[in-house]
């Protein structure tokens, strides 16, 4: 199998031939996670199932790896192991998306998917909102005069697919 992971992909082809895609993704290639994280180099493990349940196509799969986040107390590097699985059926309406109930909504918007922006928006979905190290990292009498201003990312507002989780939730 080869190691360099497809971006734009048909999930509807694949899910006929129920594909089974696995390999490695450089986290540089993530571009939406660029402000997040402090060191670009190294790569997630991507595993993705194609599959079909009724009429309905669904995409699972795992992402595995490191990010290296910025600890939001000492700006320091904070690994943040990733563990994401995910399940989601592909729909071509908010009103088909609002129907699911044991899966996210995957837009279907042409023909196309990218599964770049796909790992994009779940990795995005699981990033802690402040990051930091789950010890003292700083000293106290160093944090006084010191100005750490507001580096939240507006990332996720930005992101389409958390609006369709939040209409998920409410739309019951
Ligand atoms: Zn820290």
């Amino acid at each position: 199998m080869s190691d360099k992971f497809p971006d734009h992909i048909d999930p509807l082809l694949f899910a006929e031939r129920r594909s089974v895609l696995a390999g490695e993704l450089n986290i540089a290639a993530l571009e939406r996670l660029a402000d997040s994280v402090i060191d670009r180099s190294g790569a997630l493990k991507i595993r993705i199932e194609f599959g079909k349940e009724g009429k309905r196509v669904t995409v699972s799969g795992h992402i595995g790896g490191d990010i290296q986040l910025e600890c939001q107390s000492c700006l320091q590097a904070l690994a943040w192991p990733v563990d994401i699985s995910f399940k989601l059926s592909v729909v071509s309406s908010l009103q088909e998306a609002k129907q699911l109930d044991d899966s996210e909504p995957l837009m279907l918007d042409g023909e196309t998917i990218s599964l770049t922006a796909l790992i994009e928006d779940e990795i995005l979905l699981a990033l802690p909102d402040y990051p930091r190290h789950p010890f003292e990292c700083i000293e106290r009498n160093r944090s006084e005069d010191a100005d750490y201003g507001a580096t939240d990312s507006q990332i996720k507002a930005n992101n389409p697919f958390s609006v369709l989780a939040k209409l998920k939730k409410t739309g019951d």
